[in-house]
């Protein structure tokens, strides 16, 4: 394994991006797969999972590569439900009627896998966009406590409380959400090119090798929201004060 590959600790933390989308799974995507690996191996980042819409990459195909430049890479995929974008770790193929988030939380069931709201909160807290929630009023941020009810939250094992793409103010309240909960708290750069990729990282105590060992780690709620690392400074995400 080569020196400067990943699998390192940064600082206290074995940093994972958890949503990364390359231009091979995802057509809005301009990351090439050869560059999502040289750039994490650049960044030192723990591992990086590769996440694409609606299709999850055949192992083989990646894992070459990934190991030749000694980047633990991580395989996902983002299904988009009636109700919003959830990531999936566990699931080996598409499944017909995943769609439906029932669907979706029969199948990850079936094959021991995890379900994370992934950016639940994406102009969702915006009056302008209230067309876009399901009673069609703006979200209200003085309430986790019941944004904690909508069903997407209710059938998800962990929340993406960082995401890249997304406001503070979305991050800062899918975090009260989560906590509100006591669910699983991650994060993810939600990446389509190489320079954003490790922006904000899942933090874990231990090293993590495998989909397997992802899936338990965020089950036991053995991780944290973080971001820093491309500065040197990995710090976990908290409630603004
Ligand atoms: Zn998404
Ligand atoms: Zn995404």
């Amino acid at each position: 394994m080569s020196e400067t590959g990943s699998g390192h600790h940064n600082g206290a933390y074995f940093t994972i991006d958890l949503h990364v989308h390359t231009n091979r799974g995802s057509a809005d995507s301009n990351l090439a797969t050869r560059d999502l690996i040289e750039r994490a191996r650049a960044i030192q980042i723990g591992a990086v999972c590769v996440t694409e819409h609606d299709t999850v990459w055949d192992l083989k195909e990646i894992a070459p590569l990934a190991a030749e430049a000694g980047v633990t890479c991580i395989r996902g995929m983002e299904v988009t439900t009636e109700l919003g974008h959830v990531g999936v770790f566990g699931l080996n193929e598409y499944v017909g009627g995943i769609y439906k988030l029932a669907g979706l939380r029969k199948a990850v069931d079936a094959c021991g896998g995890i379900m994370i709201a992934n950016h639940p909160f994406r102009y969702k807290l915006d009056p302008r966009f209230a067309f876009i929630n399901e009673n069609h009023e703006p979200i209200d941020v003085e309430h986790p406590e019941r944004a904690a009810q909508l069903e997407i939250i209710r059938m998800c094992d962990a929340i993406e409380v960082l995401n890249a793409a997304c406001s503070e103010e979305e991050n800062q309240f899918a975090l009260k959400v989560a906590r509100s909960l006591g669910l699983a708290e991650v994060a993810g750069s939600d990446s389509h090119s190489a320079n954003s990729i490790g922006i904000v990282t899942t933090l874990f105590a231990e090293p993590i090798r495998t989909e397997r060992e992802l899936i338990d780690a965020i089950r036991a709620k053995q991780c944290r929201a973080g971001r820093g690392l491309l500065n040197g400074a990995v710090a976990p995400f908290e409630i603004a004060s």
